[in-house]
């Protein structure tokens, strides 16, 4: 007699490793395939696991190993390529298996719910029952009940027996009688009817006709391409057109979207066009939704899976192309946790399933157009917008000496004036919420600085609090100063709510609206705007990045960017990238119709090389000069970088811990023979001290990938045994995009 077999789990937890357990009693080996969900006792509680493999031996005596409790699954939930997937993602992203399991699965399903469609029951009149059957004659409800049934050859769902006025007791006698059986079958299979297409193509122009050629030309296998396409140039269009030749093809396609995109604006285009089945999955959605969703890509019955970041993780039957929409937007990257850059990893999918992948965008990041540099992307261009509207005019409005009002210019407050008398709109772009990002005592100089961060709380006048953007925290506008106790507190700087005011009152005329995280919480606040932006009467749009994205604001022929110094001096050396991005995205929304639209800059660094390069000779010509000065300083995308970041109570404790991490990273580099990895740091962190805790951090830089990848394993291993590991917090963030 063989001895059970020992399971070895992840588990969700963040050690880097797996655990052992003993198969469940009764369950034969046959049934304990890799990928099957098990329910086992943890500590006090019960958790859900993933089975990884089988093993005969564990380091564990057995006599005190667990069992498990319960195998939840018939069959694995993921298909192998997923579980591939995730399994590289763990190893790259030097995070533990259980818990990037945890991320890639829908809640449900790590809650333990069934990873199958849900199940529902069917009404249908038995084989040769008849509604004229004697044992009715009496019995007029449940004849007509059953003659009901017998108008519905494919039965009738459970869930509609009350809209069909059929009495459920009436159908359990007739049950019992023989007259009806119940079938159980999975929900709402639906197939798709009707022609593909529910709206017409358009005729692609050259460049467009282009890329679709020779991303169609890559079905079937391999193959990342970058469609650089100016704002309108008509991108959408030509995903649209690909779209259907997967479909067309029998395949499914994925398409991800930035968080902020989500605006039923985009996802209208995909359902306009298509008569097929999308699967939604964001933010918005809920918990049953998104496993609906999820298995309905994984079963084949959607066609088209539309998603932000983590709908990366979504099975497909058939999968047949990957498109990433706005390739460069940040919030590809994940933040905490797992710390992964769905686009990244949407290649190493688009590898593994053999398909071709689309990175499209206006402003491409510098990775990827070094990438196509490289000649690992092909590159496609889309110079022209389609619709025949002209590119926006630059010009760069030198502030030094000008005073600002509210952050608005004399000559910048006359171009809105002349905008508006001509009928257009005015978009006023100023990527800070609130009223002030400061409030200063004029007496004594005291400022509202946040008790827990090394920030200052800013001015939210509306709601008369000071409120700190970093941890939250927030407390009221004080009347007096905190220190001295006199009045004359002053609000410094200004944020949209500022700025909104300050129109309103130069502009009493027109409607001024703002467009930011505070103005928009609610969830028909958007949509409300956006209908009046639309109804196309002058009006001033104030706001943030949010104005940025995605969305086509053909009226507005004035975009004016009322701070664009912080990208230019900012310790992070991707600021200035992503400066450009966001001037260049906020300036895509004007003119897009029949009027040329114009950007006025304000700026005290008018001559500053990359913004004139950036104005004068576009978002490519940038990047060139962006990519050498990248080169130049070993920076990515021409260095590969880790950081690893601690946190700590108190002051001092992180560093200590990331100086042991430094000297554990010394040492294995001497030992394995590694070299042209450097260790900079540990230094504290940009803000010290956030939400109460000091922070600091250790940058690894590597010329190459693999080098750092060597040492990165077993370093993260070495690194949940350090000393002084238990009273920090600490996290490696493998290619992390803020410093
Ligand atoms: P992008 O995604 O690059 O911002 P869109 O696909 O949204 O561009 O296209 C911008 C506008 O141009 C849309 O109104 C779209 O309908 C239109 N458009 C796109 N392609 C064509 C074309 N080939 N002919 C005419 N209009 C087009
Ligand atoms: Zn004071
Ligand atoms: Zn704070």
């Amino acid at each position: 007699m063989s001895d059970a077999p020992i399971l070895r789990l992840a588990l969700p937890s963040p050690l880097r490793r797996l655990f052992d357990y003993l198969a469940p009693a009764g369950v034969p080996r046959t049934a304990l395939q890799p990928g099957v969900r098990l329910r086992v006792p943890f500590g006090r509680r019960e958790i859900i696991g993933v089975l990884v493999e089988l093993a005969e031996n564990s380091e564990v005596p057995k006599d005190k190993l667990k069992p498990a409790l319960a195998l939840l699954d018939p069959h694995p939930p993921l298909p192998p390529s997923l579980f591939k997937l995730c399994l590289w993602t763990a190893q790259y992203y030097q995070h533990s298996l259980g818990d990037t399991l945890s991320w890639a699965l829908p809640v449900l399903l790590r809650q333990g719910e069934p990873a199958e469609a849900r199940q529902e029951r069917f009404w249908h009149i038995a084989p040769g029952a008849s509604p004229d059957d004697p044992r009715l004659a009496r019995a007029p409800r449940q004849r007509q009940a059953l003659s009901t049934l017998a108008q519905h050859p494919h039965g009738v769902a459970h869930q509609l027996l009350s809209q069909l006025q059929l009495n459920k007791d009436s159908l359990d006698i007739l049950l019992d009688k023989g007259l009806v059986r119940v079938e159980v079958r999975r929900h709402a299979p639906s197939e798709r009817h009707g022609p593909l297409l529910a709206q017409p193509e358009l005729p692609l122009n050259p460049e467009q006709r282009a890329a679709f050629d020779a991303v169609h030309a890559s079905f079937g296998r391999f193959n990342a391409l970058l469609l650089a396409g100016v704002t309108g140039s008509g991108k959408t269009e030509v995903y649209l057109q690909l779209i259907r030749q997967a479909l067309e093809a029998g395949k499914q396609a994925l398409v991800l979207i930035p968080e902020i995109n989500l605006g039923p604006q985009t996802l209208e285009r995909f359902s306009r066009r298509f008569n097929a089945r999308i699967a939604l999955l964001h933010s918005a959605v809920n918990d049953r939704e998104r496993l609906d969703a999820w298995l309905a890509a994984r079963d084949g019955e959607a066609d088209i899976i539309i998603g932000t970041r983590s709908a990366l993780f979504t099975p497909m039957k058939r999968p047949g192309l990957i498109i990433i929409d706005e390739e460069h937007d940040a919030s590809y990257k994940q933040q905490e946790g797992l710390r992964y850059h769905a686009r990244d990893l949407a290649l190493v999918r688009a590898r593994q399933e053999n398909i071709p992948i689309l990175l499209g965008s206006a402003t491409p990041s510098l990775e990827s157009l070094q990438n196509a540099h490289a000649g690992r992307y092909g590159l496609l261009r889309l110079t022209q917008r389609a619709g025949g509207a002209r590119q926006p005019r630059f010009l760069r409005l030198d502030v030094k000496s000008l005073p600002l009002d509210s952050g608005i210019s004399m000559p910048l407050q006359q171009a809105i004036t002349q905008t508006l008398a001509a009928g257009q709109q005015v978009l006023v772009f100023l990527n800070r919420r609130g009223f002030a990002p400061t409030l200063l005592c004029h007496d004594c100089g005291w400022i509202s600085q946040c008790p827990r961060c090394d920030a200052r709380m800013t001015l939210h006048q509306r709601h008369n609090e000071l409120r700190c953007h970093h941890c939250g925290h927030s407390q009221r506008q004080p009347a007096n100063c905190p220190d001295c106790g006199r009045v004359d507190l002053r609000p410094v700087g200004a944020g949209t709510e500022r700025a909104e005011e300050r129109l309103a009152i130069l502009f009493p005329k027109t409607p001024v609206l703002r467009i930011d995280r505070d103005s928009t919480a609610r969830k028909d606040a958007m949509d409300k705007l956006f209908a009046t932006i639309q109804r196309g009467e002058p009006c001033i749009l104030v706001g943030t990045q949010m104005l940025a994205k995605g969305h086509h604001f053909p009226r507005v022929t004035l975009v004016a960017i009322l701070d664009a110094d912080g990208g230019l001096f900012s310790a992070d050396f991707r600021a200035s990238e992503r400066m450009a991005q966001l001037i260049v995205q906020v300036a895509g929304r004007a003119g897009r119709a029949e009027e040329p639209g114009r950007v006025i800059i304000q700026t005290h660094l008018a001559d500053h090389p990359l913004l004139v390069q950036l104005t004068e000779q576009g978002y490519f010509a940038f990047a060139e000069q962006a990519l050498s000065e990248r080169r130049a300083a070993g920076l990515p995308p021409f260095a590969h970088l880790a950081l690893l970041r601690a946190e700590a109570h108190k002051p001092g404790q992180a560093e200590e811990f990331l100086d042991h991490a430094c000297a554990e990273a010394e040492l294995q580099l001497a030992e394995l023979g590694i070299s042209g990895v450097e260790l900079l740091g540990p230094v504290p962190a940009p803000m010290e001290r956030r939400a109460g805790r000091y922070r600091a951090q250790l940058l690894l830089q590597a010329n190459a990938r693999a080098p750092l990848h060597r040492l990165l394993t077993p370093w993260t291993q070495a690194l949940e045994q350090l000393p002084g590991g238990r009273a920090v917090r600490w996290s490696l963030d493998v290619d992390p995009i803020d410093l």
